[in-house]
């Protein structure tokens, strides 16, 4: 008799010998600059926790109290019984944020975005995306049906090219980008995308997971920093980043947000987000609103740590635009071995190899919470590792 699952060793095998095996790390106590892992302290360059929110002593209250008022669980899909008022203040919490007309709450940003493109587009639809888009965006793509294509990062010239190819060929396209590349920290070129859908007669879904409450005047995100408010658009965000809480939304018109509570297999047919969560989340909206300092001191720590990069020639840092910032090592070994010196020194910033990202990079991400002696001990760190 053959042995059904003996293919899953032999795989693991070989994402152990490629070196891309992964296993989770488990960190103790509240999250912040400085965490508890395996009984050390480390200072904390890895978290997408941007403006320290998720161990806010506000969000944690409005989590117990919820959690009180209507229990743990939320019981139902919110088309049964899983819909309650703190549902409905969230999503309009968001769309005031966002300025659109109105909002949707799923259980997290990968929903949002997999029930979303699937509700959009189908099987005579095409579905243009860049190349370095987040996986929910790449697989969303792929339950919905559509024809897929994708242009290179970050190029309008491929991306015209495709839609004056293509678009004729197809009934409905749909355009899908970051905003803020996760794995990278570029910018995506909005307007010019916009402009673009304008023309072919295309939809847009911009993902802003990591823009909201960090990006632009108010922290509605990028769309508002790039001047796009007011367009055509579908955005999408999560809030489990910035936002401290766990969960996605999408926000736009009120026909679109209508159609998705209709149509939206990961929203109709999935439990709605927990109290704790909802309310966590309507606290950190708060919080963006009436807190801008929080945003100005995470721009200051940015630019605190680039310019102590640019001083050093010797790293090979990836063009940022963001609070996200990747230094580049040849391979696999290399981007582990400085992982690995860096956690040895007290300093949290894995590496991120393939098939995660297309080449080896360590990953900073900084956050409003990093005080400057943080920035300074990684800045000092950068500079004595050997990184060949
Ligand atoms: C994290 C992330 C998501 C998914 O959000 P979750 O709420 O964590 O599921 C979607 N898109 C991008 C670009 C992300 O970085």
């Amino acid at each position: 008799m053959t042995d059904a699952y003996g293919w899953i060793e032999q795989s693991l095998q070989t994402i152990h010998r490629a070196g891309w095996s992964r296993s989770p790390q488990a960190i103790a106590g509240l999250p912040g600059a400085i965490v508890q892992m395996g009984g050390q302290s480390y200072l904390n360059f890895a978290s997408n926790d941007y403006l320290g929110l998720a161990g806010d002593d506000r969000l944690i209250q409005a989590a117990i109290a919820a959690t009180q008022q209507f229990g743990t669980g939320s019981t139902g899909s919110r088309l049964l019984t899983g819909h309650r008022p703190l549902h409905d203040q969230l999503e309009r919490a968001i769309a005031t944020l966002k300025q659109t007309e109105d909002a949707l709450v799923f259980s997290s940003g990968y929903l949002a975005n997999l029930g979303t493109i699937a509700a959009l587009v189908g099987k005579r639809d095409l579905v243009l995306g860049d190349q370095y888009n987040h996986s929910s965006l790449q697989k969303g793509a792929i339950v919905s049906g559509a024809t897929i294509l994708s242009f290179a990062h970050g190029d309008m010239q491929d991306l015209y090219t495709k839609l004056s190819q293509q678009r004729s060929h197809f009934q409905r396209c749909l355009i899908l980008t970051d905003t803020v590349f996760s794995m990278d920290g570029d910018l995506c070129a909005l307007p010019e995308v916009l402009d673009l859908a304008d023309q072919f007669d295309c939809m847009v879904l911009a993902d802003e997971a990591h823009a909201t409450g960090v990006f632009g005047e108010t922290g509605a995100g990028c769309v508002e920093q790039l001047g796009c408010r007011g367009r055509s658009l579908i955005q999408m965000g999560t809030l489990s980043k910035a936002l401290g809480s766990l969960g996605g939304f999408v926000a736009g018109s009120a026909t679109l947000i209508d159609f998705l509570r209709n149509r939206a297999p990961t929203w109709v047919y999935t439990t709605g987000l927990s109290p704790a969560d909802t309310a966590a989340a309507i606290a950190a909206i708060d919080i963006i609103q009436q807190e801008p300092q929080r945003r100005r001191q995470l721009w200051d720590n940015v630019t605190l740590l680039k310019q102590s990069i640019a001083q050093q020639p010797h790293l090979n840092v990836l063009p940022s635009a963001s609070q996200i910032l990747c230094v580049q090592l040849p391979t696999v070994e290399a981007a582990l071995r400085v992982g690995q010196r860096l956690k040895d020194v007290g300093i949290f910033a894995p590496a991120i190899r393939p098939p995660t990202v297309p080449t080896s990079r360590i990953r900073l991400t900084i956050a409003a919470t990093h005080q400057p002696n943080h920035i300074a001990k990684l800045a000092n760190m950068l500079k004595v590792i050997e990184f060949e």
